[in-house]
């Protein structure tokens, strides 16, 4: 059987740079403009010898939308549902904000296993950041950076025990 892994995380930190880079191909927008249409996706990934399914999500449509928070809690869960293991992803750079907690909390209450990821963390950057995460209760953060492929050796040692 196949593993499903879903990416989940607010806005900005790097979902769909991360999927991107486990599929090979832009298949997924990456836009740091809040606001623009992004889809879920799903794709074949592959780290190394390992092969699983691979789910984005998104669901940014209009920033301002009142049903913003609800539709996109809405696929983040249905995503949560589908997946054998949660990639939780934050921003190592900015740290925790009050936004990835709503996120944060539906992966807890799912029960499913996660790999807690600090993104954008490249040349050693946003160590603080990473240390933050750790208040998210998701278990120790791997830093890596997905638009620089750097700190993947790590998320593959994450990743074999779930194959
Ligand atoms: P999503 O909204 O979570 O899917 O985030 P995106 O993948 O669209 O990325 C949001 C912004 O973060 C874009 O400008 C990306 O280029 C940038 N980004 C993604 N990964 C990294 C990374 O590893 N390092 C840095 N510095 N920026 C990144
Ligand atoms: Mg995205």
């Amino acid at each position: 059987m196949t593993l499903t892994v879903a990416i989940i995380g607010r806005p900005n930190v790097g979902k769909s740079t991360m999927f991107n880079r486990l599929v090979g191909k832009k298949l997924a927008l990456v836009d740091d403009r809040p606001g623009v249409t992004r889809d879920r996706r799903e794709g074949d990934a592959r780290l190394a010898e390992l092969s699983f399914k691979i789910i984005d999500t998104a669901g940014l449509e209009e920033a301002d939308d009142a049903s913003l928070l609800g539709r996109m809690r809405a696929q983040t869960e249905a995503a949560i549902d589908e997946a054998d293991l949660l990639f939780f992803v934050v921003d190592a750079r900015v740290g925790i904000l009050p936004a990835d907690r709503p996120f944060a909390e539906l992966v807890r209450r799912s029960g499913k296993p996660v790999i807690l990821i600090a993104n954008k963390a490249e040349g050693g950057k946003g160590m603080e950041g990473a240390y933050e995460a750790y208040s998210l209760g998701l278990g120790d953060p791997i830093a890596l950076s997905a638009e620089h492929g750097e700190g993947l050796g790590d998320l593959y040692d994450a990743l074999v025990p779930y194959k």
